[in-house]
């Protein structure tokens, strides 16, 4: 059976269009938002009470919050309007963990988790590869890793180099794993295990992997239910 749908196409595009420009114009309040209470926590300002602080900071996470999930929307749409360009250039994959360490610093000490990294002694290869893009996946898996990982856990971030001249970057946590009939659909657009209690958007996921298969590479999950998971991004050396 035929049928046309270049009226769904249309929507769709539509659609993508809205998201992108409600991100984009949401992104300068919330920045405004954000910048107005670091002015609010400068001590010449007067200081807060104990219960006034605890306020401005839950202001600031949930600004915080939605500033990621503006970001991520805003890479959906590059994503699907065709517009992801890719800026490549040689770097060494430390630096891209040792970046998402960083990014995530304060998450893990919250949480008290344990970052390890595991890297050869030898020399590995550098990628050639956006290391923005890819400096974001890792921070997303990371933040994933430390998300669902109990308090005091323990995670892992590293890289290995392949005999068949491949980069694999991974990390590795202790949580509660995911049940194997979901491993296709948390790489789908919005998609969170049901029961999941932990906030988020169900996108970073989906993003990672079309960044990676941007790369011409593959982002996959190995994970068992009350073990923990492991996501092993694997590029061309
Ligand atoms: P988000 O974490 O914002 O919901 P993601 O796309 O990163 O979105 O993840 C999709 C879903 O996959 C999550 O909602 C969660 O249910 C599950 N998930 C992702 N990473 C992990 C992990 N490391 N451990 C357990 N569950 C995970």
């Amino acid at each position: 059976m035929l049928k046309n749908i270049t009226e769904f196409k249309e929507l769709d595009s539509a659609k993508t269009t809205f998201i992108s420009t409600i991100s984009h114009e949401l992104k300068t309040p919330i920045s405004a938002i954000m910048m107005s209470l670091q002015l609010l926590e400068d001590q010449r300002i007067g200081a807060l009470n104990e219960e006034q602080e605890d306020l401005a900071n839950s202001i600031k996470e949930n600004s915080e919050r939605l500033l990621n999930i503006t970001g991520e929307l805003l890479n959906m749409t590059q994503v699907e309007s065709g517009k992801l360009q890719l800026k490549p250039k040689i770097t060494k994959p430390i630096e891209l963990i040792e970046y998402a360490i960083k990014a995530n610093r304060v998450q893990a000490e919250k949480f008290n988790i344990q970052i390890e990294v595991e890297y050869p002694d030898d020399k590995i290869s550098r990628l050639f590869a956006d290391s923005e893009k890819i400096a974001w996946v890792l921070t997303n898996l990371l933040s994933n890793a430390i998300r669902y990982s109990p308090e005091n856990g323990r995670v892992i971030i590293g890289a290995r180099q392949t005999d068949d001249g491949f980069i694999e970057m991974f990390v590795r946590d202790f949580g509660k794993g995911i049940d194997p009939r979901y491993h296709k659909s948390i790489f789908d657009h919005y998609f969170r295990v049901p029961g999941t209690k932990v906030q988020g958007s169900g996108l970073g996921l989906s993003i990672s992997r079309d960044f990676v298969e941007a790369h011409n590479g593959t982002l996959t999950v190995d994970s068992k239910l009350g073990e923990g998971s492991t996501f092993v991004m694997r590029l061309k050396a």
